[in-house]
């Protein structure tokens, strides 16, 4: 299989014109022509001479990946379900402006990105991993999501978080490349400090992101504040537990500044008093801020969010603490925005696609 067009650096593309002893130029010009204009052909690059038009076409695919269905409306979250080339299903979330959102302004469009077809973590709240992992995306099925969200909404997208389908710290080659691309000011050029990195606390990849040189921003799906109670809903804090976690959390934060931790309310299983003290402990430590976010219910499943003065409550005993916590309205409910849904409502119709 060809790699896929919209997973290229300039860098890439200029070895590929040297090697072929073509003007080294043409390397932006070609970048222009996938990031910027966005085109879907090799055809459709007219300032190109036809012969290198032809070799690209040898070397790279056009971009694969198609839309096949979108629920919800403009001014509302939307949602897009992806057909790969492979035939597998992935769905991102466009967010529309939305006020504390991982600490952005409030005029934001934020996407939502796959980074892996299901999950392997199997976090005991969550669709994604209900049907297991399948296989990583490449860099430019992961780019390839805000290209094609970005031509069907009309939408420029200023705000990236890989929250959707997918531990990315599992796919950290892939992931680390679509950053570039979708940061590099000859590709998407979104602000690295507008990408974020969500992850359910896969301890040395959090230290080895540490060593980036990219300013991206970390969230930490923490969702319990002791072993005990974390440890019975993600089953990757057997793997890595809390003190293991927060020392490779300690590290990041020594070397990049600042860590965001998600926090999902669990009616009657982390919503505590005590989980509130034990988490203002651990956002202390670490200085971080703490994104509350109602469990958004998946059909299935039997948990529930708690009422909404119990999420209050939560918030008002960390504030307590002294501590920065933003308490979520989870957009989109009504269209199975929470990542994962979509594609299992929708793969359950047809034919599931075959591993
Ligand atoms: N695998 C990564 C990123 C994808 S999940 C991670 O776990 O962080 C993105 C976020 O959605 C995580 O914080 C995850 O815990 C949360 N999430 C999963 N299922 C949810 C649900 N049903 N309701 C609310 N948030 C959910
Ligand atoms: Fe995977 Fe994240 Fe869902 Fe856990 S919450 S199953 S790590 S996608």
């Amino acid at each position: 299989m060809k790699p896929s067009l919209t997973g290229i650096t300039l860098e890439e593309l200029a070895d590929f014109l040297e090697n072929r002893g073509a003007a080294s130029y043409r390397a932006k010009q070609i970048t222009d022509w996938i990031y910027k204009k966005r085109v879907a052909s090799f055809d459709a690059m007219t300032d190109l001479p036809n012969e290198l038009r032809a070799e690209l076409g040898m070397e790279f695919d056009p971009p694969k990946t198609e839309v096949v269905r979108v629920l919800g409306s403009k001014d509302t979250t939307q949602k897009f379900l992806f057909r790969l080339r492979d035939q597998n299903l992935i769905e991102s979330v466009l967010i529309p402006a939305s006020p504390a959102l991982y600490g952005q302004p409030s005029d934001r469009r934020t996407i939502c990105v796959s980074s892996q077809v299901g999950c392997a973590y199997g976090c005991k709240f969550c669709a994604s991993g209900l049907d297991g992992f399948t296989r990583n995306l490449d860099a430019a099925e992961m780019v390839q999501q805000l290209i094609e969200i970005e031509k069907m909404s009309g939408e420029k997208i200023d705000n990236v978080v890989f929250m959707g389908m997918g531990e990315p710290l599992a796919n950290m080659k892939n992931l680390l490349r679509a950053i570039r691309i979708i940061n590099a000011p000859w590709g998407l050029g979104i602000g690295a400090r507008h990408i974020t990195i969500s992850t359910s606390g896969l301890a040395p990849q959090i230290r080895e992101l540490a060593n980036e040189p990219t300013q991206f921003r970390l969230a930490l799906s923490l969702h319990g504040a002791t072993d005990e109670v974390r440890g019975k809903i993600m089953p990757v804090n057997k793997r890595y537990p809390l003190k293991v976690l927060l020392e490779a959390c300690d590290y990041y934060v020594a070397k990049k500044g600042r860590i965001t931790f998600e926090y999902i309310l669990i009616a009657g299983v982390n919503d505590t008093d005590e989980q509130a003290r034990e988490l203002a402990k651990i956002a202390r430590r670490l200085s971080a801020k703490i994104n509350l976010i109602p469990y958004n219910t998946v059909e299935g499943l039997d948990w529930s969010r708690p009422s909404r003065p119990r999420q209050e409550k939560f918030r008002s005993l960390l504030r307590k603490h002294g501590l920065t916590a933003t308490l979520r309205r989870e957009k989109g409910d009504d269209i199975a925005a929470a990542c994962g849904q979509l594609r299992l409502q929708w793969s359950d119709r047809e034919e599931r696609p075959r591993r």
